[in-house]
């Protein structure tokens, strides 16, 4: 049984919010006791602050409860905020990272914890038929990946935050605040038509879809112009035309569905065309 948490203070998860719903072992016979708590750092491309995550921390092992981190993007919390890999993890019984999003490994993700944890991690690993043998190959595409792209993350977050002050500076009102290399804005709610917005991007080359705009350091300055330019020309058109949502038509996905690479860099895909 999960109990999803959304933050009450909107953007990240805190101890209060935790114990809000926390179940003990004697609670309601109807309900499930509360054994794991697992938090994502980031989300949404927002930092989890590290004081909060310690809070939370010296709680669940007062209570006897398992700490979780999906960290797949633990990667940009730390490339933001300095504060290493092990500074995180040492909070946490377990902790995920992936390595083919961000990061750009080709595959792969990498579990972290304690040696039996992962040892019956591996049982079920098998079991579910995810076994790979000749696994190193993969294991050193990984640590390339971690090695050499890790101190590159920082310019994708500097690409997200150029278009989220460019678009606050224009009008168009961000859905959270931009910590890393995301961006979400909800075209419906600034009034653009998620059609126009479509038209202006195959028109300027750049691929947008949804409502989250991922950045990566291997866009390049010329993809991010056209990101503007398209956000600008399909805003301006929303003054004139302003786009009234109507409810049953659900044009785009949902932010959960939304691919990971909005951002297309054109330069490169024509060359490798
Ligand atoms: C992608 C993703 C995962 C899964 O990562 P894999 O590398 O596919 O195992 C887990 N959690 C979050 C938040 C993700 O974005």
């Amino acid at each position: 049984m999960v109990t999803p948490v959304i933050p009450s203070n909107g953007t990240y998860l805190t101890l209060e919010d935790i114990i809000d719903n926390y179940i003990p072992d004697d609670g309601d016979i109807h309900m499930a006791p509360t054994k794991v708590v697992s938090l994502e750092n980031t989300i949404h491309g927002i930092i989890m602050p590290i004081d909060e995550i310690e809070r939370i921390s010296y709680w669940c092992r007062e209570n006897d409860v398992k700490l979780h981190l999906d960290g797949a993007r633990l990667w940009n919390a730390s490339a933001e905020t300095g504060v290493s890999i092990a500074d995180y993890c040492k909070y946490f019984d377990s902790v995920s990272l992936c390595l083919s999003k961000t990061l750009g490994a080709p595959i792969g993700s990498i579990l972290v914890g304690e040696k039996r944890l992962i040892e019956k991690a591996n049982h079920f690993k098998k079991q579910n038929g995810g076994g790979i043998r000749q696994a190193g190959m993969l294991a050193r595409m990984a640590s390339i990946a971690v090695d050499e792209n890790f101190s590159k993350l920082h310019q994708a977050h500097l690409y997200a935050l150029d278009v989220a002050k460019f678009c606050e500076a224009n009008g168009m009102t961000l859905e959270c605040p931009c910590d890393t290399n995301f961006v979400f804005l909800d075209p419906k709610k600034v009034k653009i038509n998620p059609s126009v917005l479509a038209a202006c991007a195959k028109k300027n080359d750049v691929k947008v879809m949804g409502n989250r705009f991922a950045f990566h350091f291997q866009n390049s300055l010329v993809a991010i112009e056209n990101l503007k330019k398209t956000l600008l020309e399909a805003y301006q058109d929303s003054l004139a035309n302003p786009y009234v949502s109507r409810g049953a038509v659900r044009l785009y996905r949902s932010v959960s569905q939304s691919s990971e690479n909005t951002v297309v860099c054109p330069e490169d895909h024509k060359e490798k065309k």
